[in-house]
C-alpha cells in the first residue's frame, strides 16, 4: 500500500512526485505517454525553460525525481479507479495498484474543428493560447479560426503582437495547409489567405474517467472542483493541472507553469492529510 497514486506524467504530476519524494512519501506516478500537448515542437512562458520542447521539461523532471528513492515512475494505463478499504486500488495494464491517496493528473483531451489539416498543425502552427505561442508570429499575419466570444478578446491581445489580425469563420475554412513560413487558409470562396500562425478554440473533455469513476464533485467547465490547495470532493482524494480548477474560474488556466505549481499543491495538501491522521490516530509520526 503506497502512500500515494499519481495518474498523470505531465508538468502536474511530475511535480506532485518531486514533492512527494522530497517529503519521503512513497508514491507511484503512473505516465501513459498521452500529454496534450504532444504535437508542440516548442513550449514557451515557463521561466528557465522558455522555447524547451515539453519532451525535453519531462525528462528534466524525470532526471530530478529519480533523486528520490521513494517515488517510482510507471509507463502503464489506468483502466479503472475504486476505493477499497480505507484506500484505492487502481487497475491497470501491468497490474494493479494500491495506494492510500490519489493525486489526479490526467488533464484533458482537445477536440479540434472538424477541418482538413487543422489537426496536422496543431501544436506547431496553430494553437489555443497567445500567451504560448503568439510571440513567435511576431510582425506577421495572424488569422483567429471560429466564431465565439473569445474573438474580440483574442484580436485585442493579438493586435500589438501580429501586422494584422484576420478573423475567419470555421465553414469558411475548408483546408489549412502547412508551408514553409506559416499556414495557407483555402476558402470555399476567394483567394487563400496566408497567416503566420492560427488560433482555433477547442472544445476540451476529461483525457480520463477517473473523476466520474469516483463520483468527484465537477464544475461547469467538465473540470473536477477543488480548492485553492487541490483538495477534491473526495477528502483521499487530490487534483491538479488542466483537469482541475478552483470554482472562482471559468475554466483552468492551461499552462505548464501553472500545472507544475497545482501538482505541488495537490500533493502538499496530501501530505497535510496524511500527517493529520497520523496525529489523529496518535500513530506514530516519527522515523518509519
Ligand atoms: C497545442 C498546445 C500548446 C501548448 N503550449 C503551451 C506552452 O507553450 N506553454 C505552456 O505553458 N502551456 C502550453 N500548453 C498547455 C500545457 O500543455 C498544459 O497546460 C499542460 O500540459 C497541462 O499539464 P497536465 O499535467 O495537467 O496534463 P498533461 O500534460 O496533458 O498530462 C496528462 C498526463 O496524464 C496521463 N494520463 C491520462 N490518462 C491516463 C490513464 N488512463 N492512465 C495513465 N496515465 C494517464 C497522460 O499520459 C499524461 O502523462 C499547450 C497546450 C496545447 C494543447
Amino acid at each position: 500500500m503506497h502512500d500515494a497514486l499519481i495518474i498523470g506524467g505531465g508538468p502536474a504530476g511530475l511535480q506532485a512526485a518531486l514533492t512527494l519524494g522530497r517529503m519521503h512519501r512513497t508514491a507511484v506516478l503512473v505516465d501513459s505517454g498521452r500529454y496534450r500537448n504532444s504535437t508542440v515542437e516548442h513550449a514557451h512562458n515557463f521561466l528557465t525553460h522558455d522555447g524547451r520542447a515539453p519532451e525535453e521539461i519531462r525528462r528534466l523532471a524525470r532526471e530530478d525525481i529519480a533523486a528520490y528513492d521513494t517515488v517510482e515512475l510507471r509507463e502503464a494505463t489506468v483502466a479503472e479507479v475504486r476505493e477499497e478499504g480505507e484506500g484505492f486500488v487502481a487497475e491497470t495494464d501491468a497490474g494493479p495498484i494500491r495506494a492510500k491517496t490519489l493525486v489526479l493528473a490526467t488533464g484533458l483531451v482537445d477536440d479540434l474543428p472538424d477541418v482538413p489539416g487543422l489537426a496536422e498543425a496543431w501544436g506547431r502552427e496553430v494553437a489555443a493560447c497567445p500567451f504560448c505561442h503568439g510571440h513567435e508570429l511576431a510582425g506577421r499575419t495572424i488569422a483567429l479560426l471560429g466564431d465565439g466570444p473569445h474573438v474580440p478578446m483574442q484580436t485585442a491581445m493579438l493586435a500589438p503582437i501580429g501586422s494584422e489580425i484576420v478573423h475567419l469563420g470555421l465553414d469558411e475554412v475548408t483546408k489549412v495547409e502547412r508551408t514553409e513560413d506559416g499556414v495557407l487558409l483555402h476558402r470555399a470562396d476567394g483567394e487563400p489567405v496566408a497567416a503566420a500562425g492560427v488560433f482555433t478554440h477547442p472544445a476540451f473533455r476529461q483525457a480520463a474517467p477517473f473523476p466520474e469513476q469516483l463520483g468527484l464533485a465537477m464544475l461547469p467547465s467538465g473540470c473536477v472542483r477543488i480548492d485553492a490547495l487541490g483538495q477534491t470532493s473526495h477528502p483521499r482524494v487530490f487534483a491538479g493541472g488542466d483537469l482541475a480548477h478552483v470554482e472562482q474560474l471559468p475554466m483552468p488556466m492551461a499552462s505548464l507553469l501553472l500545472a507544475a505549481a497545482a501538482g505541488q499543491a495537490a500533493a502538499a495538501s496530501l501530505v497535510r492529510f496524511l500527517a493529520g491522521e497520523a496525529v489523529a490516530s496518535g500513530g506514530p509520526v516519527g522515523p518509519r
